[in-house]
């Protein structure tokens, strides 16, 4: 079935380097507008963080399991990720369809290319930190990543922004250095664009 068909209203995906501050703003924006939108909840392979629950971040999945849904052409996109799997379930999008939401997708730079390949006619927003320094030292803040994982999402942050320079690759940029500042340019773009993207 065409996803796009049950869709009154045009996704928005999200992205930008691991550490930029997308859960920060978009939990901001949930909380500000609680029945709008529905979190695309992905599922990844790689272990929950402290705080976050099955279900809600993520659905916190084996591999084997993933690539069964892979198998299964379960998987709108997929990716993988600082060695773990991510993907946005054909069933995940549906969920926020059924419920008459905007669907929001935070998403990695892989992901979004092949989103740009379906129906979906998301719109795409692309956060960028103040700089790669800002980025480290907000990742290190989180406290979250080994060295290890840090190093690669560091490396991954450098591909996502040489993309992000490509034309054309994001209708919107929002850098997000005050995060008063960005959160307002982040939640205008998308409200104002969801207001006038029904396509009923
Ligand atoms: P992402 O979801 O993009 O990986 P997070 O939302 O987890 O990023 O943010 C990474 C860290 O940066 C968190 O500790 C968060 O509190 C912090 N952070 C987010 N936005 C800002 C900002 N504008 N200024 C300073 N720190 C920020
Ligand atoms: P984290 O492990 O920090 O939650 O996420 C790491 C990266 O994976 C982030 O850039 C996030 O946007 C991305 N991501 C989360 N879910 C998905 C997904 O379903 N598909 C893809 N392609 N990337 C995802």
């Amino acid at each position: 079935m065409a996803t796009s068909s049950v869709h009154k209203y045009r996704p928005v995906v999200v992205s930008g380097p691991s550490g930029t501050g997308k859960s920060t703003l978009l939990k901001r924006l949930f909380a500000e507008f609680p029945d709008t939108f529905g979190f695309s909840i992905s599922h990844t392979t790689r272990s929950p963080r402290a705080g976050e629950e099955d279900g809600r971040e993520y659905y916190f999945t084996t591999k084997e399991d993933f690539l069964k849904l892979v198998s299964e052409n379960g998987f709108i996109e997929h990716a993988q990720f600082g060695g773990n799997f991510y993907g946005t379930s054909v069933q995940a999008v549906r969920n926020i369809a059924s419920k008459q939401r905007i669907c929001i997708l935070d998403i990695e730079m892989e992901g979004v290319k092949q989103v740009k390949r379906t129906d979906l006619n998301a719109r795409f927003l692309f956060l960028a930190p103040p700089s790669l320094e800002e980025l480290e030292r907000r990742l290190r803040g989180r406290g979250t990543e080994t060295e290890d994982s840090l190093n690669k999402r560091l490396a991954q942050a450098r591909n996502e922004l040489e993309y992000s320079r490509q034309p054309g690759a994001h209708d919107k940029i929002v850098v997000n250095d005050d995060l008063e500042k960005a959160y307002t340019e982040l939640r205008d773009w998308i409200v104002d664009g969801g207001k006038f993207g029904a396509s009923e």
